[in-house]
């Protein structure tokens, strides 16, 4: 640490704070050395509280704009809820599925189709039905449920998914 002179400031470095009193090498002065200024525990503490917060603000910032973005992207989603099985006229067990969807942003859309793709044990398509819910039009936060019977029979039908139907379908 260093330590000035009062009176002549001359300049003197030292290795810790004396505990008695200093007297100057030039002048004669004497002058008690005040210790060094120690950190605080509790401000140590507020510190690292004010950089977990900022830390969380930006966390939960970055999340909001991804979610903001997604939503932008994806104003509307399809949400499977429920799939049961049915019987046709000839005993031929068939899915129903059920479920919503749901307009997540702030402005009003129109409902487009949906299409129900049905995969084998080996992942691969078997059957592609399009459908329409029962609303054309969603406000801003609303959902609408739909409910579709397969026509593939349940005993070639592995995974179910529910998609929009987009322009390319
Ligand atoms: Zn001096």
């Amino acid at each position: 640490m260093k330590t000035v002179c009062d009176f002549c400031k001359t300049e003197y470095t030292l290795d810790a704070a004396p505990t008695v009193p200093v007297k100057c090498a030039v002048c004669g002065h004497t002058w008690t050395v005040p210790p060094p200024p120690r950190r605080s525990p509790i401000l140590v503490f507020i510190a690292a509280l004010c950089a977990l917060l900022a830390a969380l603000v930006f966390a939960v910032a970055v999340l909001y704009q991804h979610r903001v973005t997604e939503i932008r992207e994806k104003p509307l989603v399809a949400e499977l809820s429920d799939v049961t099985m049915d019987s046709d006229e000839n005993g031929v067990m068939h899915f129903v599925i059920s479920g919503r969807v749901v307009n997540r942003s702030d402005q009003i859309y129109g409902v487009p189709g949906l299409v129900a793709i049905s995969y084998d044990s080996n992942g691969n398509v078997v059957a592609r039905q399009r459908f329409m819910p029962s609303a054309t039009l969603l406000d801003a936060g609303d959902n609408v449920g739909f409910m579709h019977t397969l026509s593939v029979p349940v005993s070639n039908i592995d995974r179910i998914a529910v998609e929009l139907e987009t322009q390319g379908d």
